[in-house]
């Protein structure tokens, strides 16, 4: 099952060109509309500039999101060419001004902004609800949620580990916490348009099935399998969770 879902991310991602600008006339970011009233956002799965400095992209968010559209149809909408800007710190952006539409013309009930954080800080997922205001009617049941699959830690706790902590979780640390000063997308979907939403930074290993050639990361890469799968798992159960509480 594990090997399945980890081809069908290989393919997926190669929807995702990291570093191509878009053609002429094309936006770098694609929508694909789904059943349930749910949107899923990547808006990191490629290279994009952030106060004028190229930052690499977040590989396999773009992929994930894609997943979760197929298989059990949440709405998405990810980067897929170059970025010359950052949806995710720039007040104001196209892919922002795209989410406000789909937000107005669609029945979006809750924005899960998926990100990809390096397993530097050796702690598998970081879910960031602004410190309790994105979303507080539902992120009890989404704490739940994800300690029925992943372990709880803290920020201070995580920054002892020798080691990379897959499995681990913190919820709201300092540098995820999915925007108390920035204009994140998180913060954009709570306060502009009114629709409860939820940070989540996965670890490279929870996500990168394999390095693609033409990364902007430069050394070759592969994930944890376990650690795809259990993160796919909790996606999809997050979903649940969120479609029951409606
Ligand atoms: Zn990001």
């Amino acid at each position: 099952m594990t090997a399945s879902l980890l081809n069908r991310l290989m393919e997926l991602e190669t929807a995702v060109s990291y570093t191509t600008p878009p053609p002429e006339g094309e936006r770098p970011f694609t929508y694909q509309a789904g059943d349930l009233p749910i949107l899923v956002s990547a808006p990191h799965a490629t290279v994009h500039q952030r106060c004028r400095r190229e930052k690499g992209e977040e590989e396999f968010t773009g992929a994930l999101a894609q997943l979760l559209a197929e298989t059990i149809g949440v709405h998405t909408l990810y980067s897929c060419y170059r970025l010359m800007d950052d949806p995710n710190w720039d007040r104001s952006s196209p892919y922002k001004t795209t989410l406000q539409e789909i937000g107005q013309s669609r029945d979006i009930r809750f924005v899960l902004d998926l990100h990809g954080m390096s397993n530097r800080h050796r702690f598998g997922l970081a879910l960031g609800t602004m410190n309790g205001r994105s979303c507080p009617t539902f992120e009890p049941l989404i704490l739940q949620t994800v300690q029925a699959q992943f372990q709880q830690t803290s920020q201070a706790a995580a920054k002892s580990y020798t080691d990379l902590h897959w499995d681990h979780f913190v919820l709201n640390h300092a540098r995820f916490t999915g925007g108390l000063a920035n204009h994140t997308i998180t913060r954009f979907a709570t306060e502009q348009l009114g629709i409860p939403a939820l940070q989540i930074e996965l670890c490279s290993s929870a996500r990168v099935v394999e390095r693609r050639p033409f990364s902007q990361w430069p050394t070759p890469f592969r994930g944890q399998p376990e650690a795809i799968q259990q993160a796919v798992t909790l996606l999809e159960s997050l979903v649940g969770t969120l479609l029951a509480a409606f």
